[in-house]
């Protein structure tokens, strides 16, 4: 059993139950909304270690649930979505959704999915001579002093810490942490590397982060 707790924000009631067998046939605690604003409320009151997301809720566009969870919450949310646009996703994406499923899915792909976002958030403390980043606390610092990163920067860190000094292509990260899903020329890994740049910079960490030109970015190691 796991004590890993999923809240799942979906108005069909069918579709939610159907949800909650699985999640809990697969041992996780699982807790339902029925409405954006009930999402919200839980999503603050009881911490869950992941959030499922219907878009088309009665009272607010999943959307904009996104975007008022990242205010202050870095939990991993997982869109429920059957609008399946390229623009859809990218716009998702980047509002601070970590994932997303174009309903309907199969059981075996929903606990895939929620197995990848749970293993990224729970893993040791990290450190790399004065850089430590904790993936339970989603804390990182840097001599000491607090670094602080959206959550998909913070995830680019936590995977270049794992090897330091090992290069990593766009187009690995671009898998690792968007699962591949950015378009083709998409500049979206260069832009968050340069953000996360610029905020070790910020704390005299300059050089921390090597771009190796024409084959990617690693931590010095
Ligand atoms: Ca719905």
């Amino acid at each position: 059993m796991s004590d890993q707790r999923i809240l799942i924000v979906e108005d069909d009631l069918d579709i939610a139950n159907v949800l909650r067998m699985d999640l809990g046939d697969a041992g996780y605690a699982v807790d339902h909304a029925d409405t954006a604003m009930n999402g919200l409320i839980k999503a603050r009151e009881d911490h869950p270690d992941l959030i499922l997301l219907d878009l088309g809720l009665p009272d607010f566009d999943g959307g904009d649930v996104v975007q008022r969870l990242r205010k202050n919450n870095a939990v991993p949310i997982i869109v429920l979505t059957a609008r399946d646009t390229v623009d859809e996703k990218v716009r998702l994406l980047g509002l601070g959704a970590d994932d997303y499923l174009i309903k309907p899915f199969h059981p075996d792909e929903l606990l895939a999915r929620v197995k990848v976002q749970l293993r990224q958030r729970t893993s040791e403390s990290l450190s790399m001579g004065e850089l430590t980043l904790d993936p339970h606390k989603r804390l990182v610092t840097y001599k000491g002093a607090e670094l602080r990163l959206s959550p998909k920067e913070f995830d680019i860190l936590a995977l270049l810490i794992r090897q330091p000094g090992r290069v990593y292509s766009r187009n690995e990260i671009g898998q690792e942490i968007w699962q591949g899903r950015l378009p083709d020329g998409s500049n979206v890994v260069d832009v968050h590397m340069a953000n996360l740049r610029a905020k070790l910079r910020d704390l005299d960490g300059y050089g921390l982060l090597r771009t190796v030109r024409g084959v990617g970015y690693a931590l010095r190691g």
